[in-house]
């Protein structure tokens, strides 16, 4: 697997849906005719666990990379974050048909005030929705685009790493070396039906450390040792496989909506755009009931429910509760209160 050639990952979608199957193989199909790329087909992504020969063959994966998913564009970047496959989040310009123009110019994206990725390797990683479109040809067309923005920033950086203006020649001799092997190492191969074997289900939170300020608000929360902190103290889900299935309390006690389950019906929750007008819409009417007061009793009431069928006493209110959000309605108020504010101005 070479870093000049562009690898493109299609994540299946759970379960035997046939008109997601097809979808999936006519995007396959088409791929594989392209030139320059190198395609791969991996399970579903949130259920592939540490052994898995798919998320063996994703680490492996040198340079840029495209991956397809049946998942939100945050929710795939940040779960293969935290499963060490990292590099720069890629912008698509894949824009689903009902997007409306006027919400596209309002949905600029927050600027990142979270405390970022740590570690990250010089490449691209750019995550595309199954969901957006039900034929081939926008995400052919999209993949040929990234493929073209990936050659010409590798071109680019050759140019200023030589500092001046190497000819057709000299790049192209770059571009061959570059097929060698890293390190004398070959990618190693897997068969396609250990790739390819489906996993269990699995459900555990996702950060997006593009907004977690490391607040630490989830670790008091969960009283089921799934967070934990790393040797930089940054949070960390640690023991995944501890949260408990359908549960999706701790997201709504993030005060950044760092937290995402990429399986769950709310798209606030399961990693929708944050920051759009639309998206606070979602966030404010269903992530947090409309108040945050309304979602921490909700997280309250699920965390109880978790505990009692672990045959634990409920705590309702009275452990791990966030203090700046419970003491929201008498302090000053916050960002969040006033885009609240702001909004219902506009009567939007
Ligand atoms: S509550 Fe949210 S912002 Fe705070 S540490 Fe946890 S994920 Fe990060
Ligand atoms: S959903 Fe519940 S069990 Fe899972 S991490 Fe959050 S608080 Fe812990």
């Amino acid at each position: 697997m070479s870093r000049t050639r562009l690898t493109v990952v299609l994540s299946q979608a759970q379960g035997k849906n046939p008109a997601k199957r097809a979808l999936e193989e006519s995007i396959c199909a088409a791929l594989i005719m392209e030139p320059g790329l190198d395609v791969s087909v991996v399970p579903y992504l949130y259920d592939l666990d540490a052994n898995h020969t798919g998320r063996l063959f994703l680490e492996g994966v040198q340079g840029d990379m495209v991956v397809l998913t049946w998942l939100y564009p945050r929710a795939c970047f940040w779960l293969l974050d935290r499963d060490g496959i990292k590099g720069h989040f890629g912008e698509s310009q894949l824009k689903p048909a009902d997007t409306d123009e006027d919400d596209e110019e309002a949905s600029e994206p927050e600027p990142p005030k979270g405390i970022g990725s740590v570690e990250v390797p010089d490449r691209h990683i750019y995550c595309l929705d199954l969901r957006d479109f039900n034929k081939h040809e926008p995400y052919i067309d999209e993949v040929r685009r990234i493929a073209r923005e990936c050659k010409d920033r590798r071109e680019a950086k050759l140019k200023q790493w030589v500092q001046g203006n190497p000819t057709m020649v000299q790049l192209g001799s770059y571009l061959r070396d570059s097929e060698q092997p890293v390190n004398g190492k070959e990618h190693p191969t897997f068969q396609p039906e250990e790739l390819l074997k489906q996993p269990g289900r699995r459900w555990y939170p996702v950060i997006d450390y593009s907004r977690c300020t490391n607040c630490m608000e989830c670790i008091d929360f969960c009283l089921f040792g799934v967070y934990g902190v790393d040797k930089l103290d940054r949070i960390l889900v640690e023991n995944q496989d501890n949260c408990k299935r359908g549960c999706p309390a701790c997201s709504r006690v993030c005060p950044e909506q760092a937290i995402i389950f990429p399986d769950y019906k709310t798209p606030a929750i399961a990693g929708a755009p944050v920051g759009a007008i639309t998206g606070l819409k979602i966030d404010l009417t269903k992530l947090f009931g409309g108040d945050a007061q309304d979602a921490l009793q909700q997280a309250a009431l699920e965390r109880d429910r978790e505990l009692v069928n672990d045959g634990r006493d409920a705590v309702g209110m009275t452990v791990g509760m966030p203090k700046r959000q419970t003491g929201k309605d008498q302090g000053p108020k916050d960002e969040l209160d006033q885009l609240t504010d702001a909004l219902d101005a506009l009567d939007i």
